[in-house]
C-alpha cells in the first residue's frame, strides 16, 4: 500500500525532485506538442470532407490552440523564479492537463471514428496508439503524469477497439496495451534513476556547501584572534608584507603602530586571567572603534596591538590617532570583580616613498615603543631623527657588547649599606662598569637595558656575580654582598639553573648573599617571578625587591612575594625635606616593611638632614652617597676598617 501511496504522490516535501523534474520535462515540452499537433492536423487532414466540419476543423482548431497557449504560458512562467510552492502547483498543472488533453484528444479521436473508411480509422487506431506513447514517453519525468495519461488513454482506447470485435482492431488494442505495460515498467526503473541521481546531487551540494562552510570558517579562524576577535598577527604581517617586504618600495605612504598596555599584568595577576582576559576584549572593542578603511587594527599577542595605517601619515595624523587611542584606553575598565586601570603606549613609525627601505618601519616603530615604555608610559611616540641617532647608538653598543671581552671589560664597584643605629656596614651593594677600549667607561644605566633587550646580559650576570662572590670572601663574615640581577636572569628555566649552578660551585656561604630585582621586572610575569624567586631563596639567600614605588600598583603585592628586603627608590628621598608627598610614602612603605615583617633598606641618602628625617620614622638600614660612593674592591678594605660611618653618622 505504502509503495503504490507513494508512487502515487507527488513527494510534495522533497522540492529538489520537483524541480528537477519541472527542468527535464521542460525540456521536452517542444516535442511533446508539436508531436501531438502534426499528427492531430493530419488525422484532421485525412478526414476532412469526411467528418463534419466540426470534427475536422474547428474542434481541432480549438485544441490545437489550447496547446499552443500552453506552451506558451509554460514558457512565461519557467522564466520566473519559481519558489517551492509554485514548483508543486506547476507539476500538479501538468498532471491536471495530461487528464484534459488526454480526455480531450481521445474523445475526439473516438468521435471521428464511425465517419472513416477502413484506412482512416486504421489512421485514427495508429494516431491514438503512437501518439500516446511518444506522449508518455517526453512526461517520463513527470512519473505521475505518465501513469494518468496512460490511464485515460490506453484504457478507454483497450475497451473502444476490444468493443468492435474487429480482429484487427482487437489485436491492435492489446498490441498498445502490451506496450503500454512494457513502457510503464520502463519508465519506472528511469524514473528510479532519475530520482537517485537527484538525490545524491542534492548530497553533494550539500557536501560542498559543508566544506565551503568549514574551509571559509578555517580561513576566518586562521586570521582572527580568538579572544578578541580582531585580526590576529597573521593577518597583520599578511597586510604588511606587500607593503613592507615585497619587490620594489611602495608608492603610497603607510605607517606602523604597536602598541602595549601598560599595567596589563598586575591586573591579570591580581585578578586572574578571566578577568584579564576581559580587559583584553574590552581593549579589542576599544581599539576597534578606531578602524576605518585606512587604518587596521590586530592583536599581535599578549598585550601587544598592532595598527596599520594606509594614506595620510604625517607626524599630525599620527599624534591626533595616538592621543585619541591613549585617553580611550585610560578610561577605566569596569568588571563584575573589579575595575581596573591601564594605559596604552603607542610607537609608530612612518614609511614615505623616496625615504629610507620599509623593511625597517617594524624596527622603527618597535625603538619608538620601547622608547615610550621607558620615557613616557601612556602615550604615542613617533620614531624621528632624535630616535633614529638613539637606535644608531643603541646598535652600537650592542654590537661591542656583543665583541667585548667581558671577563676584561667588566669590572664591579662596591658602595656600603649601613646600619645607622648600630653603626656597622651591613652589606656592599656590587655595582657594573664596563669600560671596552672603544667606547670607554660606559654607565650601567646605558648598557644594561641594552643588553637586557638581548641573551648578552645572561652573560654579564654570570661573570658580574662570579667576580662578586669572590670580592665579597674578602670582607668580614657580618658583611653581605648584594647583587642586582635582570629579569632575563630569571626568566627561562635555563638561565635560573645556570644561576643556581654558579652560586652553589662559588663555595660562597648564600646567607651572605642578597640578590635585588626590580618591581617593574617582576611585574611582567608575576607567576614565574614568584616561582624563580622561591626557588632561589633555598638556597638560603635573601631577596630584595629594588627600586620599590617607581613600578604600577606597588602596595597590593608585595605580600605575595617571598621577600626580605625593600629597598624604597632614592627618587622619594632626593625632595624628603621639603615635599610632603615623597615623606608621606616614604613613611607608608616603611610602616608596609614593618607589617610585613620585611626589612627596609632607603636608597640615595646624600644629607644629614635626610638621614635625620629617616630615623625619625624608625628606618635604620640606609645606603647613599652621604656613606659612601660605590668604590672598587681595594678601598672597600679601607672603608670597613676606618669604620667611618660612625664619624659621619
Ligand atoms: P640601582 O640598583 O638602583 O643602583 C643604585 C644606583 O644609584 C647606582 O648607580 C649608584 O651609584 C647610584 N647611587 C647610590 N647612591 C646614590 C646617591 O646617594 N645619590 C645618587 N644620585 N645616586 C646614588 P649605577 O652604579 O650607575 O647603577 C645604575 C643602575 O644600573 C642600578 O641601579 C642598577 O639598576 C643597574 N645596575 C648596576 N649594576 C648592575 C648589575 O651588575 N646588574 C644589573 N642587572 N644591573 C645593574
Ligand atoms: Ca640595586
Ligand atoms: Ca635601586
Amino acid at each position: 500500500m505504502r509503495a503504490i501511496s507513494e508512487l502515487l504522490s507527488l513527494q510534495r516535501d522533497n522540492s529538489e525532485l520537483l524541480r528537477a523534474q519541472l527542468d527535464a520535462f521542460s525540456r521536452q515540452i517542444p516535442l511533446l506538442y508539436s508531436t501531438l499537433l502534426i499528427s492531430t492536423l493530419a488525422v484532421a487532414a485525412t478526414h476532412h470532407g469526411h467528418a463534419p466540419v466540426y470534427l475536422t476543423l474547428y474542434i481541432p482548431a480549438v485544441l490545437a490552440a489550447a496547446c499552443l497557449w500552453r506552451v506558451i504560458m509554460w514558457w512565461r512562467t519557467s522564466a520566473e523564479q519559481t519558489d517551492d510552492e509554485a514548483a508543486y502547483r506547476k507539476v500538479r498543472s501538468v498532471i491536471v492537463l495530461a487528464i484534459i488533453l488526454g480526455v480531450g484528444f481521445s474523445s475526439w479521436s473516438f468521435a471521428l471514428f464511425p465517419y472513416g473508411d477502413a484506412y482512416r480509422q486504421g489512421h485514427v487506431a495508429f494516431y491514438m496508439a503512437i501518439t500516446v506513447i511518444g506522449c508518455i514517453f517526453c512526461l517520463m519525468h513527470v512519473r505521475l503524469a505518465a501513469f494518468t495519461l496512460t490511464a485515460v488513454v490506453v484504457l478507454p482506447y483497450a475497451l473502444f477497439f476490444l468493443s468492435t470485435a474487429n480482429p484487427v482492431f482487437v489485436s491492435i488494442s492489446v498490441n498498445v496495451v502490451l506496450v503500454a505495460i512494457a513502457m510503464i515498467y520502463i519508465l519506472l526503473t528511469n524514473y528510479r534513476t532519475f530520482a537517485a541521481m537527484v538525490a545524491s546531487r542534492k548530497e553533494l551540494m550539500i557536501q560542498h556547501e559543508e566544506t565551503q562552510r568549514l574551509s571559509d570558517e578555517n580561513m576566518r579562524l586562521a586570521n582572527l584572534d580568538s579572544l578578541t576577535d580582531l585580526p590576529n598577527r597573521r593577518q597583520f604581517f599578511a597586510r604588511l608584507q606587500p607593503l613592507a617586504f615585497d619587490g620594489a618600495a611602495p608608492s603610497e605612504p603607510f605607517s606602523v603602530g604597536l602598541l602595549d598596555l601598560d599595567g596589563f599584568k598586575p591586573v591579570n595577576d591580581l585578578f586572574g586571567h578571566a578577568v584579564g582576559d576581559k580587559v583584553l576584549i574590552e581593549v579589542g572593542r576599544r581599539l576597534e572603534s578606531f578602524v576605518t578603511e585606512d587604518v587596521f587594527v590586530a592583536r599581535l599577542g599578549g598585550d601587544e596591538f598592532g595598527l596599520l595605517m594606509k594614506g595620510d601619515n604625517s607626524a599630525e595624523v599620527l599624534m591626533e590617532l595616538g592621543r585619541a587611542i591613549c585617553a580611550d584606553l585610560e578610561r577605566p575598565f569596569e568588571m563584575p570583580e573589579a575595575t581596573a586601570k591601564l594605559s596604552g603606549s603607542i610607537g609608530f613609525a612612518q614609511y614615505r616613498p623616496g625615504g629610507p627601505a620599509p623593511t625597517h618601519v617594524m624596527d622603527r616603530a618597535d625603538y619608538a615603543l620601547y622608547h615610550a615604555k621607558q620615557n613616557q608610559r601612556g602615550t604615542a611616540v613617533i620614531f624621528s631623527e632624535g630616535l633614529e641617532s638613539q637606535l644608531l647608538e643603541m646598535t652600537r653598543i650592542e654590537q661591542e657588547l656583543r665583541r667585548s671581552d667581558l671577563e676584561k671589560d667588566l669590572s664591579l664597584v662596591f658602595q656600603p649599606v649601613v646600619d645607622v643605629v648600630e653603626g656597622e656596614v651591613l652589606a656592599f651593594e656590587a655595582l657594573a662598569r664596563w669600560s671596552p677600549l672603544a667606547l670607554g667607561n660606559v654607565p650601567p644605566s646605558i648598557f644594561i637595558p641594552i643588553a637586557e633587550r638581548t641573551e648578552i646580559i645572561n652573560r654579564i650576570t654570570a661573570t658580574l656575580l662570579a667576580k662578586a662572590l669572590e670580592a665579597a670572601k674578602s670582607w668580614p663574615d657580618h658583611v653581605r654582598i648584594t647583587f642586582n640581577l635582570s629579569v632575563r636572569d630569571i626568566s627561562s628555566k635555563a638561565s635560573l639553573l645556570r644561576l643556581i649552578s654558579l652560586i652553589e660551585k662559588s663555595g660562597f656561604p648564600a646567607n651572605r648573599l642578597i640578590l635585588e630585582i626590580t618591581e617593574t621586572a617582576l611585574m611582567r610575569d608575576f607567576d614565574m617571578a614568584v616561582e624563580a624567586l622561591t626557588l632561589l631563596k633555598r638556597l638560603g639567600l635573601e631577596i630584595a625587591l629594588d627600586d620599590f614605588g617607581t613600578g604600577h600598583s606597588s602596595l597590593g603585592y608585595v605580600h605575595r612575594l617571598p621577600l626580605d628586603r625593600i629597598k624604597v627608590d632614592r627618587s622619594f628621598v632626593a625632595n624628603i625635606e621639603t615635599d610632603d608627598v615623597s615623606r608621606s610614602i616614604v613613611k607608608t612603605i616603611i610602616d608596609l616593611c614593618n607589617n610585613l615583617g620585611v626589612k627596609c633598606v632607603v636608597e640615595g641618602m646624600e644629607t644629614r638632614e635626610q638621614v635625620e628625617i629617616l630615623r625619625s620614622f624608625g628606618c635604620s638600614r640606609m645606603q647613599g652617597y652621604y656613606f659612601g660612593r660605590p668604590v672598587p674592591l681595594e678601598e672597600t678594605h679601607a672603608y670597613l676598617e676606618r669604620d667611618g660611618l660612625l664619624m659621619r653618622a
